[in-house]
């Protein structure tokens, strides 16, 4: 079954009289467990197209689907709820609360999600082994490295075990061998959960990693053969 689905989406920024036509019948289906990058120019539309499929914005077309459930036909506060238990977000900045520790920035989504406190703690520090951080649990992200700061955004994503993973440059702010790690760890635990991951970067040697490649072009995704990868 599909982890994510989208079909015929389309977005238009419109601000004043200045249209910005970015996409137009975009289709895509990711099943279950698959990773898939999605390569394009800056400006081409891959992080317009990741907030949609993310519940982050609305299309101007078409209709997402996340885990079997059309985010369109959710009110705001059930689509939050489907965002926080069935995606998982790492962006290029680790966006974790700066006045919590590691261990309670990763149990966030699971709290948020009803559970209680005791399993929150138990699987935020199983994911926080699983990237390397046994030994932060208790640190604040200002006392984190660059690389685990990633690590920890990347145990959180992952925490409630969601459909997806949307990733969007989750390794462009560090530096190539710290990238290389963070991404390998991060691909591991995506595969050892079976999560599907939607990768957005603009680096082809990150993507060849990944089952398939897109790329976003002058308003549509295409997919490209290994060979123009
Ligand atoms: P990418 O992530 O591939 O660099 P973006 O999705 O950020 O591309 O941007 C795609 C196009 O949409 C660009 O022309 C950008 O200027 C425009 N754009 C993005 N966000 C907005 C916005 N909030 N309002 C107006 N135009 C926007
Ligand atoms: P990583 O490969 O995870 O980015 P680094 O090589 O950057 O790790 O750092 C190695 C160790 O140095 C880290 O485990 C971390 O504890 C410590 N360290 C690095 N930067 C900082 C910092 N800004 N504040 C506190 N400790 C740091």
């Amino acid at each position: 079954s599909d982890a994510l689905r989208a079909e015929g989406l389309a977005k238009t920024y419109a601000e004043g009289d200045l249209k910005t036509h970015v996409f137009h019948d975009v289709s895509l289906s990711v099943v279950e467990g698959e990773t898939v990058a999605i390569l394009g120019a800056s400006g081409a539309g891959k992080s317009t197209l990741l907030h949609l499929l993310g519940g982050l914005d609305t299309p101007t077309a078409g209709e997402v689907w996340v885990a079997g459930q059309r985010m369109n036909a959710l009110t705001d506060a059930a689509r939050g709820k489907l965002r926080n238990r069935a995606l998982g977000f790492v962006y290029q900045f680790h966006h974790l609360l700066p006045e919590f520790t590691a261990l309670e920035n990763v149990m966030l989504p699971v709290l948020l999600d009803g559970k209680p406190v005791a399993e929150a703690a138990s699987r935020a520090q199983v994911l926080l082994e699983n990237v390397g951080l046994s030994h932060r649990l208790q640190h604040k992200p200002g006392e984190l490295s660059g690389g685990e700061r990633q690590r920890a955004a990347v145990a959180r994503a992952l925490v409630n075990k969601p459909a997806c993973v949307l990733g969007d440059e989750p390794t462009g702010n560090l530096d190539e061998r710290t990238a290389a790690h963070v991404f390998e760890q991060m691909l591991e635990l995506n595969r050892a959960q079976k999560t599907s991951l939607v990768l957005v970067t603009h680096d082809r040697s990150l993507a060849r990693k990944l089952d398939r490649v897109l790329e976003l072009h002058e308003g549509r995704l295409r997919q490209l053969a290994p060979s123009e990868v």
